[in-house]
């Protein structure tokens, strides 16, 4: 049988991980969950912590003006991660080569220590779920980190207020760029997506909103973006309606297999 990882492995990995930009209030936090979670037999490692506004960018481009598949809709400045204030985990196989992605019982029981440790989890939102997300915002929004404000967050282990703030000038947001003239290529989701509630939401949906927009299906007309917003609501299902109707498939306002090749013929 293959040798357990040892717990000091996970912290280094996680460490190296996290960036030096990462609170210390956030890092000490991580530490401690990846601790009491060794301590259950469930072998945690962060992914990713602090990320730079140019790594954002980079990361946005992935998948629109960049190869690749849409990893995050954050643009530089827009998430928590740039601000040091968030971390991403996975579980190990125990011999730390395997990284777990299924969400089960050890995960949410991570997100649980995590909790208690004074994280928030993604898991937890409602539009849009991020098992694998940890952040402490310390009760600012991102607006108002973007605006330079920074939390002041306390340990709950030893209660060290974090150390001084990381930036403290504006960030500024590059301008939300049309995805819909540079984008020629669209890679629609496979699966079923319908109205559901709490709503989907995802990059999935986003392609497919992008997709009936270059169709001229779905611009919500003077709505930011044309109304383009990763969730599948009613405006969403209308737009497929109408375009299953105009092509002779069952409008039922649902996106599934038939109206997925049924788009990218009309895109041809
Ligand atoms: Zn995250």
């Amino acid at each position: 049988m293959a040798e357990k990882i040892g717990l000091q492995t996970l912290v280094d990995r996680s460490i190296r991980n996290m960036g030096d930009g990462i609170n210390s209030v956030v890092k000490e936090g991580a530490i401690e969950m990846i601790k009491q979670a060794y301590k259950e037999g469930i072998f945690v490692q962060i992914t990713a912590g602090y990320r730079s506004i140019a790594e954002q960018n980079k990361l946005y481009a992935q998948g629109r003006t960049d190869s690749g598949k849409i990893v995050t809709n954050a643009r530089g400045g827009q998430s928590n991660h740039n601000y040091g204030l968030a971390v991403d985990y996975v579980l190990l196989s125990s011999d730390g080569k395997k990284p777990l992605w299924t969400v089960n019982e050890k995960w949410r029981r991570v997100a649980q220590i995590g909790k208690s440790l004074g994280f928030s989890w993604g898991g937890d939102w409602k539009s849009f779920k991020d098992y694998p997300h940890l952040e402490m915002m310390g009760g600012l929004t991102i607006s108002q980190l973007q605006a330079g404000r920074r939390p002041v967050l306390v340990s709950f282990l030893s209660n060290k207020v974090s150390a001084k703030p990381i930036k403290t000038t504006p960030v500024k947001i590059l301008p939300a760029k049309s995805t819909i003239k540079t984008k020629t290529t669209y890679d629609l989701p496979t699966g079923v997506l319908k109205v559901t509630k709490p709503l989907t939401k995802g990059a999935g949906v986003k392609v497919v909103q992008e997709a009936l927009a270059a169709l001229s299906f779905y611009p919500e007309k003077g709505a930011e973006n044309n109304g383009i917003d990763g969730y599948y609501g009613p405006k969403t299902a209308d737009a497929i309606k109408r375009f299953q109707l105009m092509h002779g498939l069952s409008a039922d306002g649902i996106y599934g297999p038939k109206t997925k090749k049924t788009i990218e013929k009309a895109l041809k």
